[in-house]
């Protein structure tokens, strides 16, 4: 485990990592650790995760609608969502898309609000020269099989701050320091040697997982242009990891016929992310215009470093035929 830590730490150049049982739960430590309350402004745009960490730790999440071409949360409209309960901001990058994390960390010190990034989809992507993973207090990860960089189950808390760090260390395991002596709080938040055993195995492997991954997106590309199908932009600066393949249809009636006619043949593209989170029932019912707009008519196409080039010619042939 400590094996995996500090390698992953040198790939990814960060300073603190802490390997937990998957993305869920080092989105929950990262908010306990911050000692969140009221409300925590959020995407819509998002895996559930997201918003029910917010919510299984005891605060509200304030929906802000996202931004209509890197589908990450707007921050032009945080600042008029932020109330004297806002305690945090929680954004996600989508598809390892990066967040406007300059205007995110501005708006954040002007309302001395504390930033955890959902990084689950972030592994490896570079901002400005550095890891994504060091802007906000927190980034998380998940480690999860459907994941870039995998341990099977698993999830990753990232901080540059000591003191943070520390309280992180103890709260994902049980609040322990050494057998007979407790800091604090804790759970058990820790993964386990086999785990972590898989991690070192797929680690060495995952540049090469990712160029694949991005020659097999080139090849959609290609064969996709002159559909009329949109993408969402990749920020500026970015080198991105090419974790998944978006596209975006006309309309839903349009992109369930082509699920369906993909399904015949045994493909399975992932409706992701699908519902909005603001229309989850433990929440309070928000507006987000972009994110109910593209939420129902976006499609992950399948994308994985073994999907060979007649698949793909095969896939976009029968997305052609059922536009
Ligand atoms: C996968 C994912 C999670 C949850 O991670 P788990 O490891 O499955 O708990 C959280 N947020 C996003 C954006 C994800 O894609």
């Amino acid at each position: 485990m400590l094996e995996l830590e500090e390698k992953l730490k040198a790939h990814l150049g960060v300073k603190h990592l802490f390997f937990v049982a998957n993305g869920t739960i080092a989105l929950q430590i990262a908010i306990k650790a911050l000692e969140l309350k009221g409300e925590v402004i959020t995407t819509p745009f998002s895996y559930v995760a997201t918003t029910s960490s917010i919510v299984w730790e005891g605060c509200k999440p304030t929906f802000v609608d996202i931004q209509q071409d890197t589908l990450c949360l707007d921050p032009q409209l945080v600042e008029q969502a932020i109330t004297p309960r806002t305690s945090a901001i929680l954004a996600t990058h989508v598809y390892g898309n990066p967040c406007d994390v300059e205007a995110i960390e501005a708006i954040a010190q002007k309302h001395q609000l504390k930033v955890i990034y959902d990084a689950a989809h972030a592994f490896g992507v570079q901002y400005k020269g550095q890891s994504l993973l060091n802007f906000g207090d927190v980034s998380t990860l998940s480690f999860h099989a459907t994941k870039l960089f995998h341990t099977g189950e698993g999830g990753a808390i990232i901080t540059d701050d000591d003191e943070l760090a520390h309280k992180i260390s103890y709260m994902s395991n049980f609040g322990h320091d050494g057998p007979e002596r407790f800091l604090g709080l804790g759970i058990n938040g820790k993964n386990s040697e086999l785990h972590a055993a898989m991690g070192l195995c797929v680690l060495p492997k995952v540049s090469d997982l990712a160029r694949r991954r991005q020659e097999i997106s080139k090849h959609y590309d290609q064969l996709l242009d002159g559909l009329g199908l949109v993408r969402p932009l990749i920020a500026k600066d970015v080198l991105y990891n090419y974790a998944y393949y978006p596209v975006i249809f006309p309309n839903e009636e349009k992109m369930l016929t082509v699920i369906h006619a993909l399904n015949a043949q045994q493909i399975f593209p992932r409706r992701y992310f699908y519902p909005p989170l603001s229309e989850l029932n433990y929440v309070e019912k928000q507006e987000g215009k972009v994110a109910q707009s593209i939420s129902p008519r976006i499609l992950c196409l399948p994308l994985a470093h073994d999907l060979s080039s007649s698949s793909v010619v095969q896939i976009v042939a029968i997305i052609k035929e059922n536009l």
